[in-house]
C-alpha cells in the first residue's frame, strides 16, 4: 500500500538575483520514502535542497509539506517553523559539547530527553562513545552523531546535503548502506543530495536526475539504469554506448549487432535513424557466436572483467564477461546481445529528431507500465 504524500515540488523555480538556477521543476516523495537529487556539479541540486529547507525563497511555483504550502513566490515559512532537519557535508557538530550533548540539543527542553538520547547513541553504534568530544571522533563516527542529532527532533523530513563526501571509499559505502537502515527502521523520509551517483543508488527510493537547472528524471534507480527517458540520463547513469541503428518497427531496431528487439513501443516514423543504448550487462560472452568483436581495453574487476570492444564499423562497446574469460587487447572474441529491453534516442538533427513525441519517444506496452 502506498504512503500518503509528504512532499510536493510544483513546477518549481529558485534561484538567485531572478536569475533561475532550477526551473520548472516537479517532484513528490511520498511519507517514508527517501529521495536523491543527484547531478554535475552546479547543476542547481543544493539551491533546490536549500529552498526546500526554507533558506531559499521560491521565485515561481510552491513547495508543499504535508499538504501545507511553505514556500510560494513572496512567502516563505521560516526554516525553524518547517520540522524540517539537515545533515551537512561538514558535519556542523558543535566542538565544545559531548557526543550525548550534540545529540540532546534540539531536544534540550523535551522530558525524555535523556532516554531518547540513549536510544539514538545505540542506533547509529555510539553507545560507548556518549561522553567523548567531536574531536576525539573519526569521519564516520561525526558523521553519525550529526544524523543522531538531526533525527532527535523527529523531523517531518531530514535533508542530507553531500552527507558521506568527507569520507574515503569503503567507509562511504558502509555508511551510505547503515544511513538507508537507519532511516528506514524509524520511518524518516529523507532527500538527499550527492553528485555520486553508486551513493545515490545505495540509499535511495527515488533519484531525480538534474541537468543544468532542469530535473530529467525523477524516478527508481532500476528505471533510471533500465528506462532512462533522455539521452542525458542514459549517459550519465552508469556505463554504456550507443550505436547506430534503424527502427524496423515499433519495438526493433536494425543494428550492426543484428536486430535488437526489446519490451517497449517507440512512436518516431518506422525507418527513422536511432541511437541504441547497449549497457555492458547487455553484451555477452559468447566465444561460439559468428558476432565477433576487436578487444581494445580491459579492466578486471575480480569477480568479472570489463572488455572495452570495437565493431567492424569502428563503433565502440563495453562489456561484462567472467572472470575466467580472460583474453588479451587486439584479440577477436565473439559476442552476443543478451538485451530484453530497448532504449533507443533519434540521431540528432534527424527527421525524428525534430519530430515533437518528447525525447524518449516511448509508449510503453501496457504489461510493462
Ligand atoms: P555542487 O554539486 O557543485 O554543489 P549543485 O548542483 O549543488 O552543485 P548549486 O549549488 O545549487 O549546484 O548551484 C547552482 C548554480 O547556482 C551554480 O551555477 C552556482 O554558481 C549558482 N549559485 C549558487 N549559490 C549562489 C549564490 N549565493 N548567488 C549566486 N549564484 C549562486
Amino acid at each position: 500500500m502506498s504512503q500518503p504524500l509528504l512532499l510536493n515540488l510544483r513546477d518549481l523555480a529558485c534561484g538567485f538575483h531572478a536569475q533561475r538556477v532550477v526551473q520548472g521543476l516537479n517532484l513528490h516523495l511520498n511519507q517514508g520514502d527517501i529521495g536523491c537529487l543527484l547531478g554535475p556539479s552546479g547543476c542547481g541540486k543544493t539551491t533546490t535542497l536549500r529552498a526546500i529547507a526554507g533558506f531559499e525563497a521560491v521565485l515561481e511555483g510552491e513547495i508543499q509539506l504535508a499538504g501545507e504550502v511553505i514556500s510560494s513566490p513572496g512567502f516563505t515559512l521560516a526554516p525553524e517553523k518547517r520540522r524540517i532537519g539537515m545533515v551537512f557535508q561538514d558535519y556542523a557538530l558543535f566542538p565544545h559539547l559531548s557526543v550525548a550533548q550534540n545529540i540532546a540539543f534540539g531536544i534540550r527542553q523535551h522530558p525524555d530527553q535523556a532516554r531518547i538520547t540513549a536510544e539514538l547513541l545505540e542506533l547509529v553504534k555510539l553507545g560507548a562513545l556518549g561522553n567523548r568530544y567531536p574531536h576525539e571522533l573519526s569521519g564516520g563516527q561525526q558523521q553519525r552523531v550529526a544524523l543522531a542529532r538531526a533525527l532527535a527532533p523527529e523531523p517531518r523530513l531530514l535533508l542530507l546535503d553531500e552527507p558521506f563526501s568527507n569520507l574515503d571509499g569503503e567507509l562511504r559505502r558502509r555508511l551510505s548502506h547503515e544511513v538507508r537502515d537507519i532511516l528506514k527502521a524509524r520511518g524518516t523520509s529523507a532527500i538527499l543530495v550527492t553528485h555520486d551517483q553508486e551513493e545515490a543508488f545505495a540509499v535511495s527510493d527515488h533519484i531525480g536526475v538534474f541537468h543544468e537547472g532542469r530535473l530529467q528524471q525523477w524516478d527508481t534507480p532500476y528505471n533510471l539504469y533500465h528506462e532512462p527517458l533522455t539521452p542525458f540520463v542514459a549517459s550519465f547513469i552508469g556505463q554504456g554506448y550507443f550505436i547506430r541503428g534503424q527502427l524496423l518497427s515499433p519495438d526493433s531496431v536494425q543494428t550492426e549487432l543484428g536486430l535488437i528487439r526489446g519490451n517497449r513501443a517507440y512512436t518516431w516514423p518506422i525507418g527513422s535513424a536511432v541511437d541504441v543504448l547497449l549497457r555492458p550487462d547487455d553484451i555477452v560472452y559468447a566465444p561460439d557466436s559468428p558476432l565477433k568483436a576487436l578487444i581494445v581495453g580491459k579492466t578486471f574487476l575480480g569477480a568479472a572483467t570489463l572488455y572495452r570492444l570495437q565493431l567492424p564499423t569502428g563503433s565502440q562497446l563495453e562489456s561484462i564477461f567472467p572472470s575466467h574469460a580472460d583474453h588479451l587487447p587486439g584479440h577477436q572474441v565473439g559476442i552476443r546481445v543478451a538485451a530484453d529491453h530497448l532504449v533507443v534516442f533519434p540521431v540528432p538533427g534527424s527527421v525524428a529528431a525534430q519530430l515533437n513525441l518528447g525525447e524518449s519517444g516511448v509508449r510503453r506496452y501496457s504489461t510493462t507500465t
